[in-house]
C-alpha cells in the first residue's frame, strides 16, 4: 500500500528523543529556543485575527511581508531582491522541500554536509536523488578541494548550512567564496540554509548569495524569533538563476498545490518580527552565548569539543567512552536527553548533539551528572 518513496524514509531520531522527554529529564535534545515568542509578535498576530485576516493570502505571501523580507535582505545581507522573487513558506522546512523538489530528478546528485541537518538527507531521498557526503574536518570545516573533486555531471546542488545544525560551525568567508566559484564553474545551485543566521557569537555571517546568483537562500522565523510552532519561513532565488530557469514560478506551483499559502496570521506576526525585534534577539543571543560558554567548559573536561560559533548546539566527539549511540543511551538513562550524532549522517557516529536551548541551571546540573557518569 505504502509508496517505496515513503517506506525508505527513516523517522527522525530527534523526534523520537522529543517523545522520550518527561518532567524529570533535562532536555538537551531539542532544537528550538526555550524562550516565548516576543509579545509584540503575538499582539500583531492577534490583531490580524481580530481584523479578520483569516483568509487565504497570495500564494507567495502578503506583499507587506515580502517587502519587509527584501528590506531585511538589503540591511543584513547587502542583497537587492525584488519582492516577486520571495516566497513565504511554512517554515524553512517547506522552503528546503520546494528547493529540492524543484531541482532534483531521480539519480541527480546532491552534495550534503555530513554531519548535517536530518532533512537534507531525507528530502533528497524522497526525490530519489543520490546523496554525496561533504566530509568535514575535525573542526567541521568543509574541505573545498575534496568538494570540488566530488562534483560530476550528475551533481545538481550543494547544500550549505551556516551556522550549522548540528556542529555550530560558521563557515569562513573564504570557504564560502571558493564554494560559490565552484558552483558557478559547474552550473550547480547552492541551497543555503541560513535559519541560524542571527544566532551567532564570535563571527560574521555571510550568505553565498552575496557572491553568486547560483543560490537559493532559505531563512525563517523559527529560531531567531522563537517562533517554531508558527511555521513561517521564506526563500529567494538569485536573480539570473531565476531568469534562466523560472525557479520561483516552479516552486510556487508545488507550494500552491501542497500548501496554498503560509498561515495568514503568522505572516502578520512575522512582519512584526522583522519590524522591531532587535533588542529581543540580542538578549536571546546573549543568553545563548552565556550557556554556550558554560556547556563547552563543562564538556571539554570529558570529551573532545569544538567550540561552536553559532546556533545553539555543541557536537562533542565522545569516542573515548563508546560510540555516539552508546553514550547517548547512557545519558538518556541518567535523565539527560541528547541526540546521537549518527542521526546527522554516518560521519556523526562518534558524536552526540547537545542543545543548550535549555535553562542555565539545568545545563549546570547536566554537567554535574555527566561528570559523575564519566569520571566515576
Ligand atoms: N534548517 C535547519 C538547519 C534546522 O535546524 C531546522 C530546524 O531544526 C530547520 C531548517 C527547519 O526550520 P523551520 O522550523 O523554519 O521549518
Amino acid at each position: 500500500m505504502i509508496s517505496n518513496r515513503c517506506k525508505n524514509i527513516k523517522p527522525s531520531a530527534i523526534r523520537e528523543i522529543f517523545n522520550m522527554a518527561n518532567e524529570t529529564s533535562i532536555n538537551l535534545g531539542i532544537g528550538e529556543p526555550d524562550f516565548d515568542t516576543p509579545k509584540h509578535i503575538i499582539e500583531a498576530a492577534k490583531k490580524a485575527l481580530d481584523e479578520g485576516k483569516t483568509h487565504y493570502t497570495p500564494n507567495n505571501g502578503i506583499p507587506e511581508l515580502r517587502e519587509a523580507i527584501c528590506e531585511k535582505l538589503k540591511n543584513d545581507n547587502n542583497l537587492d531582491v525584488n519582492q516577486n522573487n520571495v516566497v513565504v513558506t511554512c517554515g524553512a522546512s517547506e522552503a528546503l522541500m520546494l528547493s529540492i523538489m524543484a531541482l532534483v530528478n531521480k539519480g541527480d546528485e546532491v552534495l550534503v554536509p555530513n554531519p548535517g541537518f536530518v532533512s537534507y538527507f531525507s528530502l533528497t531521498e524522497l526525490c530519489e536523488g543520490e546523496i554525496k557526503s561533504i566530509n568535514l574536518d575535525e573542526e567541521f570545516n568543509i574541505d573545498v578541494d575534496e568538494l570540488n573533486e566530488k562534483i560530476g555531471n550528475k551533481t545538481k546542488c550543494i547544500i550549505l548550512n551556516s551556522p550549522s545544525n548540528p556542529t555550530g560551525r560558521v563557515l569562513d568567508k573564504g570557504d564560502i567564496k571558493a564554494i560559490c566559484e565552484i558552483a558557478e564553474d559547474n552550473n550547480i545551485v547552492i541551497i543555503s540554509d541560513e535559519i541560524y543566521e542571527k544566532i551567532i557569537y564570535d563571527k560574521k555571517h555571510y550568505s553565498p548569495m552575496q557572491f553568486t546568483d547560483n543560490c537559493i537562500l532559505i531563512n525563517g522565523f523559527s529560531k531567531s524569533y522563537a517562533m517554531t510552532g508558527w511555521r513561517i519561513g521564506y526563500l529567494t532565488v538569485g536573480e539570473s538563476l531565476n531568469e534562466k530557469y523560472n525557479l520561483i514560478e516552479n516552486m510556487i506551483k508545488i507550494h500552491q498545490y501542497g500548501f496554498a499559502c503560509a498561515t495568514s496570521f503568522a505572516q502578520y506576526g512575522a512582519l512584526a518580527a522583522l519590524k522591531g525585534s532587535q533588542k529581543c534577539v540580542e538578549d536571546m543571543v546573549k543568553e545563548f552565548k552565556r550557556r554556550r560558554d558554560l556547556i563547552v567548559d563543562g564538556l571539554k573536561k570529558l570529551f573532545k569539543v569544538y567550540k561552536p560559533e553559532g546556533a545553539f548546539y555543541v557536537f562533542p566527539d565522545v569516542s573515548e567512552y563508546g560510540d555516539g549511540v552508546e553514550v547517548a543511551k547512557k545519558l538518556i538513562e541518567n535523565g539527560i536527553l541528547c541526540v546521537p550524532g549518527i542521526a546527522f549522517g554516518e560521519n556523526g557516529k562518534n558524536y552526540v548533539r547537545f542543545s543548550y536551548a535549555t535553562k542555565y541551571e539545568d545545563i549546570e546540573k547536566a554537567i554535574q551528572i555527566m561528570e559523575e557518569i564519566f569520571e566515576g
